[in-house]
């Protein structure tokens, strides 16, 4: 089924019950207010016709159709016409006449805009012509007491019901929007913020220290050799690999800390509030925990992380600055031999290791 054909399925189902409610209290709006016309049993079965049995003709006529979506439309422009020609049958008995019009123009607004309302008020004008022709009606300009009464149900429960319609569709848009915002910001294989969201977080985190003089750090992981680790263990130990990373970023930052990935096999994070001692304590006990990891697929490989690390300080101009200072001290980390965390403006391993490829 096309996308298209499961929206017009879906718009079939929604209108089901809204038209099966509405036409139901038509049928009553409109045979109190035929009733003293005592109009041909003809008339009265096309009244049951469209009042009891159309909604379901409608329905099954959408779901054998091939274009789902248009045949709805189709049925929407059958209901205006069909309610024209009952306009003209009631011989333009005001209040009925006007409730049934309403009524199927809110529907018609409400499903595809103004543009659509004006379709189906060429539809209801049409039917009116019809209508006109076959029943030759006089313009008696008034509306009974009991006519009133039994216009008194469309007119109140349509347009709840309608309205509740609307309420649920617009609620489910809104879940939908927040779960493709959420998919649109998050790393599909490792499940951390991606570039730019985590971008969009460091922003935040600058303003926020430049705000309150507080200042946090930042870290640039990168996996060493990782290119070597894809080309001797193959793509998918890999992509283990970067998911293990990342599972160990989770259970080991605390509940404000923020994990992202950078692009391959770079990983970033804010740690808010942390002194770039404590900082760096925390990033060489990941590195360590790190290159413990146990792949039980690749017994053989070995792995290890180069750490920059970058503190806020007043002197950052703006957000990019305070990531390019991590990103210095990361290059560094690379060109004194990998496996270890270097301070921005440090320029020394926090600890004497070896790079094990
Ligand atoms: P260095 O020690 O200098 O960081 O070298 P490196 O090999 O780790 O870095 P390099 O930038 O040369 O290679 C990174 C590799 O990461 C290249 C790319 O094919 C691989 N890569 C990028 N994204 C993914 C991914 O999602 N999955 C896997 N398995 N590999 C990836
Ligand atoms: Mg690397």
């Amino acid at each position: 089924m096309s996308k298209a054909g499961g929206r017009g399925l879906l718009l079939a189902r929604r209108l089901y019950t809204s038209r099966t409610l509405g036409l139901a209290l038509g049928l009553l709006c409109v045979g109190v207010a035929m009733y003293p016309l005592d109009p041909a049993p003809w008339v009265w079965g096309l009244m049951i016709f469209n009042g009891v049995l159309w909604p379901h003709v409608a329905y099954q006529w959408t779901c054998r159709s091939r274009a789902p979506f248009r045949a709805e439309h189709r049925n929407l422009l059958v209901d205006a016409f069909l309610g024209g020609v009952w306009v003209a049958a009631m011989q333009f008995n005001p209040l009925p006449s006007a409730a049934t019009l309403a009524m199927m123009a809110m529907n018609n607004v409400a499903i595809g805009g103004l543009r659509f309302m004006l379709f189906g008020a060429v539809a209801q004008i049409l039917g009116i012509a019809i209508g006109y022709g076959v029943f030759a009606p006089a313009f008696i300009p008034e509306t009974s007491q009991l006519q009133l009464y039994a216009c008194l149900p469309l007119l109140c429960l349509y347009p709840l019901a309608l309205g509740w319609i609307c309420f649920r569709q617009a609620n489910t848009l809104g879940r939908h929007k927040r779960e493709l915002l959420a998919l649109s910001r998050t790393d599909s294989l490792t499940g951390l913020l991606n570039h730019g969201a985590w971008k969009d977080q460091l922003d935040i985190e600058y303003q926020r220290c430049k705000r309150q003089h507080r200042g946090g750090a930042i870290a640039l992981i990168d996996i060493d050799h990782f290119k070597a680790i894809n080309d001797t263990h193959g793509h998918v130990a890999g992509d283990r690999v970067l998911r293990q990373l990342s599972r160990m970023l989770r259970q080991n930052l605390r509940a404000t800390d923020v994990a992202g990935r950078y692009g391959g096999d770079e990983f970033c994070l804010i740690l808010p509030d942390l002194a770039l001692d404590h900082a760096a304590s925390a990033m060489e006990a990941l590195r360590d925990r790190f290159a413990t990891l146990d792949d039980a697929q690749s017994p053989a490989l070995s792995v290890s992380l180069s750490i920059g690390l970058a503190a806020w300080k007043p002197s950052c101009a703006d957000a990019t600055q305070w990531l390019d200072e991590a990103d210095r001290a990361l290059y560094e980390a690379k060109s004194t031999g990998r496996n270890r965390v270097i301070c921005s403006g440090d320029h020394k391993p926090r600890q004497e290791v070896f790079d094990p490829v």
